[in-house]
């Protein structure tokens, strides 16, 4: 009876199992495989995480083991998809890539936890949007590499445990103060991602015109990477886009001239601000006298989804000094009134003062 039920369930495993992979490798066709370091030692910057991680995948692959599961986090862009990868590769394992929302049914995780191969990796990006349901079976399957899983319902319900392999859980997250704690506790590697230093953005920008065959300065080098918002993907993202202009313009130098051009035609101001930057921060200012003003009152007023200002756009505006985050709300700082080449109000001098 038992070893029946058993075998069904693993055939609904590993029927869920075909979408559960199809909806991955769709995910996966997305990410930008031209530009993405595939070792640590071409991946630029994050120096405590690489040293960290160096030394665990070193004693894991002495010790013949998963390396403990792995918690990044820090804003979009800044290459936690890309260690997650590069660790798999250096550890010699398959990459599983899921993420929290795409993991509707307690069904969607068994599938993909019993098909991993021993030591593989498993990455589940914007962890902290899983379901509380979904949550909790990854605790056992994290702890004790087993799945509790529920069979049936009401009085003939009954439960279940499957062996799992021995894997790495990779967690990325955008707002790791959303993760419940039993979850986080359940991490033995937990780093956070700063933003990027100018001359790593630069060594960035230089590796991925070299990968894309664009011929650039170093003054066009340099004025995208301050442009970037200390962001890879947004340096990427930039220089692709100079790169079309070029292609357009028939442009085989790209220089400081023709690349202040282009971010200026594409709306990216001296320090990375865009159209939707600059919305935000003049609304706080011409509708809500400068702040203190919640997230959710921008969001309405800017048409944005709060989700977007808070993971896409605060963190940076927050990172170079045009926001504060105070209890009441957000407020505009003298700064960006000046880089917006407004005057700053005298009486808002005084509040700021109160304020703190
Ligand atoms: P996240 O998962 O944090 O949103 P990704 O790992 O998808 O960010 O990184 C976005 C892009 O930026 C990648 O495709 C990669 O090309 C580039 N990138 C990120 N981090 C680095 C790095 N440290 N060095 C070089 N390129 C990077």
């Amino acid at each position: 009876m038992v070893s029946s039920l058993r075998y069904n369930v693993i055939k609904m495993i590993e029927r869920d199992n075909q979408i559960t992979n199809t909806k991955a490798e769709n995910q996966d066709d997305q990410l930008d495989l031209t530009l993405r370091p595939q070792t640590l030692s071409e991946y630029v910057g994050q120096e405590d995480v690489k040293m960290n991680l160096e030394v665990a995948m070193e004693a894991a692959k002495k010790r013949k083991e998963p390396i403990e599961h792995v918690l990044l986090y820090g804003p979009p862009g800044l290459g936690k998809t890309t260690l997650a990868y590069i660790i798999a590769r250096e550890m010699g394992v398959n990459i599983k890539i899921t993420s929290g929302p795409a993991i509707e049914k307690q069904g969607d995780l068994a599938s993909i936890l019993t098909n991993l191969q021993p030591n593989d990796v498993l990455f589940i990006d914007e962890i902290h949007r899983l379901k509380t349901h979904i949550e909790e079976i990854l605790y056992s399957a994290m702890e004790d590499y087993a799945l509790d899983i529920i069979i049936g319902k009401g009085p003939a319900a009954r439960s279940m445990r499957l062996d799992l392999p021995k894997f790495t859980l990779i967690g990325a997250t955008t707002k790791v103060g959303s993760l419940s704690s039993p979850l986080r506790d359940r991490f033995g590697h937990i780093y956070k991602l700063d933003f990027y230093q100018d001359d790593e953005i630069q060594q960035i920008v230089k590796r991925s015109a070299r990968l894309l065959d664009v011929n650039i300065d170093d003054a066009g080098t340099a004025e995208i990477a301050k442009s970037a918002r200390r962001t890879p993907r947004v340096a990427n993202r930039l220089l692709k886009r100079i790169r079309d202009f070029a292609t357009v313009e028939n442009y085989d130098k790209i220089d400081l001239s023709f690349t202040k051009k282009c971010l200026k035609t594409m709306g990216v101001d001296t320090l990375g601000l865009d159209k939707t930057d600059r919305q935000i921060l003049l609304t706080i200012i011409q509708k809500f006298n400068g702040g203190p003003v919640g997230v959710n009152a921008i969001a309405a007023a800017t048409a944005e989804e709060t989700e977007t200002i808070e993971d896409l756009y605060e963190p940076y505006l927050l990172q170079i000094g045009f926001l504060d985050r105070t209890k009441q709300g957000r407020v505009v700082t003298e700064n960006a009134y000046y880089h917006l080449e407004m005057g700053y109000p005298e009486n808002k001098r005084q509040e700021q003062k109160n304020l703190f």
